[in-house]
């Protein structure tokens, strides 16, 4: 259950969020070392004595996720760090051999960037302070043992970036904006699955709390294992709403690592600032800086896809299509490609928008596919708009019959399925003139009343000529005939 207590005085608080969003890269192999970084191998297979810590182990740079991280960093509008130095930070656990993580300190790969998010159809900026490369610890599962913990270790070592903003962030929705469009961003570049339930992506909340005209912000809580966008939501509702609490009865709000409980909607303590650890970071001795030039950084940026936020500008203006439109087709790169090859044989922009976005989306949608994926290439689709604008289908049984066909035999054309099918619209007169005089002639009370007055029963007997020809009646010429023979005795 979603704490929702009211607080009367909730309103004179800002709430103030900044997150922290680790990103795994799709690179093959991890960080600092050739052992695989792929995901799903059975557990420490993957591994080599870099990420085992062995002595005299030798970390080296894969270039692959310093690629990834300077395209991230080009994204976010950040400025990209010429010389890296790598530092450790040290605390013992168990998935982590080597004693101490390695990751960037006071030389982050990225700094000073700014994203842009749509909230409620307002744009905001969203200042980002830093993206730096770490690599990730092992994996820690307490739940499947009852008395032990497992360690998978095919994890340590595999490269991560570290996404931190600026407190820029004023809601739980702006959060979600944010996150949504960093997922957004890191599978539009290819260097992140995106995937929140494997944990590709995680992020962490600082929220705190301040009186709307207080000059400083309030303390803050950081919360930790959020694994679904939804609950890093419902965790920033609650821990708003548990602080201003705290603040209304005389407390204080300490500066802790919080955890959320996704079972019933809460946070709890995991630990304070005070026996927080001390990390005794010093420069990783075994790895030289690495110096990223001008010219490395020019010619990632000549091979960066188009943006979602410039390409949906661009299809505003180069399609007439509206905000909404635009941005749906930018959610993902493949859809987005999609519409342009679409656009540039089928004339009907506005059509191929809707096919795209209702029909083919909810087929991926149910089917749990990706667009990548999808069965029923463009020239097809094309087709089939073509038919319904030259009126040779009608919409609903282009909707209802012929593309489910076509997702089904994708390999045939349209038009060849359109006839196969029988689906070629009606619009012979005297062909629609047979059903409709069948149809008043079995239903004379119905006619009477509409002759009467009771104009609304159009919608009847157009239902009727519809269904007596299998759909394919063509509406406009059904109407006139229909009405034609209602009104002349
Ligand atoms: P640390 O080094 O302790 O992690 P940082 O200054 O790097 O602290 O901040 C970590 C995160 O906390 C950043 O995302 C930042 O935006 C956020 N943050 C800092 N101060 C606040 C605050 N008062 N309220 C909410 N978030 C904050
Ligand atoms: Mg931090």
């Amino acid at each position: 259950m979603q704490n929702t207590t009211l607080i009367p005085t909730q309103h004179l608080y800002q709430p103030v969020i900044g997150l922290e969003v680790h990103a795994q890269l799709s690179t093959k192999s991890k960080i600092f070392s050739g052992e695989s970084a792929l995901y799903g191998g059975e557990p420490n297979t993957q591994l080599g004595p870099v990420s085992l810590g062995h002595p005299g182990a030798l970390p080296f740079f894969n270039k692959k996720a310093l690629e990834f991280a300077v395209r991230m960093g080009l994204a976010t509008n950040c400025q990209i760090q010429e010389v890296n130095q790598f530092a450790r930070k040290h605390y013992f656990y168990a998935d982590l051999p080597k004693g101490f993580q390695t990751t960037q300190m006071d030389t982050p790969i990225c700094y000073g960037g700014h994203l842009d998010i749509d909230v409620n159809g307002e744009t905001k900026r969203i200042r980002i302070n830093r993206i730096h490369l770490e690599e990730d610890a092992g994996k820690s599962t307490h739940d499947i043992d009852p008395n032990n913990t497992l360690v998978d270790l095919n994890r340590a070592g595999v490269p991560l970036i570290e996404i931190v903003t600026e407190p820029d962030m004023r809601s739980a929705d702006e959060a979600f904006a944010y996150f949504a469009e960093i997922q957004k961003l890191v599978r539009w570049l290819g260097i992140c699955d995106g995937n929140m339930e494997e944990g590709s992506l995680r992020c962490d909340a600082n929220v705190s709390v301040m009186l709307k005209d207080a000059a400083q912000y309030g303390q803050r809580a950081e919360v930790k294992n959020l694994n679904s966008i939804r609950n890093l939501k419902r965790a920033i509702e609650h821990e708003v709403t548990r602080q201003i609490e705290v603040l209304e009865n005389g407390g204080k709000i300490v500066q802790e690592t919080r955890s959320f409980d996704a079972d019933n909607g809460t946070t709890f303590s995991l630990r304070t600032k005070e026996d927080a650890d001390d990390y005794r970071y010093f420069p990783e001795p075994d790895l030289p800086p690495v110096v990223v030039t001008q010219g490395y950084v020019d010619a990632i940026k000549a091979n960066m896809p188009a943006l979602p936020a410039a390409l949906q500008v661009q299809f505003e203006s180069q399609y007439g299509l509206s905000p909404v439109d635009a941005r749906g087709l930018t959610e993902e790169r493949a859809v987005a490609l999609y519409f342009v090859n679409l656009a540039g044989i089928s004339i009907n922009y506005k059509a191929a928008v809707n096919w795209i976005l209702n029909n083919v989306r909810s087929y991926l949608k149910d089917n749990g596919m990706e667009m990548a994926k999808f069965p029923v290439t463009f020239e097809s689709l094309a087709g089939l708009i073509k038919l319904i604008d030259d009126g040779v289908i009608n919409h609903t049984i282009a909707s209802q019959q012929l593309f489910p066909a076509m997702l089904q035999q994708p390999d045939k054309g349209a038009e060849i399925l359109a006839k196969e099918l029988n689906l070629i619209q009606q619009s012979d007169v005297s062909v629609i003139g047979n059903i409709v005089d069948d149809i008043l002639q079995a239903h004379p009370t119905e006619v009477q009343r509409f002759r009467d007055g009771e104009k609304q029963l159009q919608g009847f007997f157009m239902g009727l000529v519809m269904k007596a020809s299998k759909g394919i009646a063509d509406p406009k010429a059904a109407t006139q005939v229909l009405l034609d023979k209602l009104q002349t005795k």
